[in-house]
């Protein structure tokens, strides 16, 4: 598997440090708000990455966090300044943060399985691991690499020497004004530091800790949770491009001077989701929502395939064409699925070489258009010869296990669908026309539309 790799800068081989077995952190939500299409780029990557290392036959352990404390408004520098956005969400609405938290989690949840993201193995949430973040607070303060200061303590990032690598944003660099504003307060040592633990009387969710009453600061939830869950080192840390920095960097610094070991062994960041040339961020005009474009009447699938069938790292222009465009492919797709055929010569040569293909696609740093390709072709040749169907639809449903855009295997429904439809024929046969149009109701309501041909009744899927 080749993968690019956010820190050094190129493709590189991928393999996980335990043979066979992935360990994988992704940056999730900050619940306080649904989130928009954009930050479900980055969860559908992370979605796809975690279903391609399964083709490839590896386990993998994939955690991502929740975090419903601590992310500032003005979370472009290092050193967040701003209000805690979720406090602000809550004095807007008048409500408690932590019931906005656990409503907006839910939320989440809900927009993630109508992308057909899978279920990670935990949702760790920041603020169920305070003391944590408090210990490896502590572990910075008593080695050097960080310091308190009024009830404050902020990351000394002069002590770490390699802090940009990840993002180019050196000191250096940010002494030169390269990303802008810095925070200045008199209580740091240098504009660039950042803080571990904040104090703020005036904060919804506060915590006792050596330094005071405070909350902690957003990058060391996420190194305190991956540490706890993963290891000190572990194989690939995601998110989306705005976590480069200040997040990701800051997660590298605190992390490395606490262990001594390196981090992540690779990251992966997506592409920006952009809105008329501009990058798709809560400023960004209209921001849409998995329910607004299901309302406007995309299936999740849609959605999902819109986000996928470009290459992760390019930018994803949002335009409704897209979507429509992404909805018509599913449905060649789902059509020669369904496709009735006179039985053609069994034929395995296409499929096989196809199934080749789409792996070595994926293993090409998750080359999803090539992929889509192969399928395409696939189906042209299958129609084209009349051979190997059965076995090109095997393979199809075999892809859509990474992919997750087919319609809902049938072969279960199928012969509940089987036993209505023969359960509707004798209720027709006695003349019961009311059961018979009951059941057909029924199946109406599950999307299964029924058509009275010379030949019989046939089914098929709305
Ligand atoms: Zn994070």
């Amino acid at each position: 598997m080749r993968l690019y790799d956010t820190l050094t800068r190129r493709v590189k081989e991928f393999a996980p440090r335990e043979p066979g077995h992935v360990r994988m952190y992704n940056c999730g939500p900050t619940v306080y708000r649904r989130n928009h299409l954009g930050n479900y780029r980055a969860y559908a990557t992370a979605d796809l990455l975690r279903r391609t290392f399964e083709l490839l036959g590896w386990r993998v352990t994939q955690v991502m966090n929740i975090t419903d404390v601590g992310h500032l408004t003005e979370d472009d520098v290092a050193d967040a300044a701003g209000e805690d956005k979720l406090q602000k969400e809550a004095q807007q609405r008048k409500l408690d943060p932590w019931q906005i938290a656990r409503e907006v989690e839910g939320w989440f949840h809900e927009d993630r399985r109508t992308l057909r993201i899978l279920d990670a193995h935990r949702y760790p949430r920041a603020t169920e691991h305070i003391p944590e973040m408090i210990a490896m607070i502590e572990a910075l303060v008593a080695n050097g690499h960080a310091y308190a200061a009024d009830g404050n303590v902020y990351f000394s990032v002069g002590s770490f020497p390699s802090y940009g690598a990840l993002s180019g944003n050196t000191v250096e660099k940010l002494d030169a004004g390269a990303s802008g504003r810095v925070e200045e307060r008199s209580d740091k040592r240098s504009p660039h530091d950042f803080a571990l633990w904040k104090h703020d009387p005036k904060h919804l969710m506060q915590w006792d800790s050596p330094w005071g009453r405070g909350f902690p600061g957003w990058h060391i939830e996420c190194s305190a949770m991956s540490r706890k869950y993963l290891g000190d080192t572990f194989d690939l840390h995601t998110g989306g491009p705005d976590n480069i920095f200040p997040h990701h960097e800051c997660e590298i610094a605190q992390s490395e001077s606490v262990t001594g070991k390196p981090f992540v062994r690779h990251w992966v960041h997506c592409g920006w989701l952009t809105l008329g040339g501009e990058k798709m961020s809560k400023r960004a005009g209209k921001i849409h929502t998995v329910p607004e474009l299901v309302e406007m009447g995309y299936a999740g699938a849609d959605i999902r395939l819109f986000l996928l069938k470009q290459h992760y790292r390019a930018p994803l222009p949002f335009r409704l064409e897209l979507l429509d465009e992404a909805r018509e492919i599913r449905k060649r797709f789902n059509n020669f699925i369904r496709q009735e055929r006179p039985p053609g010569p069994p034929d395995s040569e296409a499929a096989d070489a196809a199934r080749a293909r789409f792996r070595a696609a994926l293993e090409d740093d998750l080359n999803t258009s090539e992929a889509l390709a192969v399928l395409h072709e696939l189906m042209t040749t299958v129609n084209r010869t009349g051979a190997g169907a059965d076995e090109a639809v095997r393979f199809l449903r075999e892809a859509d296990r990474v992919l997750a855009i087919l319609d809902e295997p049938d072969e279960a429904p199928d012969a509940e669908i089987e036993r209505l439809m023969a359960e509707r024929e004798a209720a027709r046969r006695s003349r019961d026309f009311k059961r018979s149009d009951a059941i057909r109701d029924e199946l109406l309501k599950r999307g299964i539309e029924l058509l009275d041909t010379p030949q019989g009744t046939r089914w098929r899927r709305k």
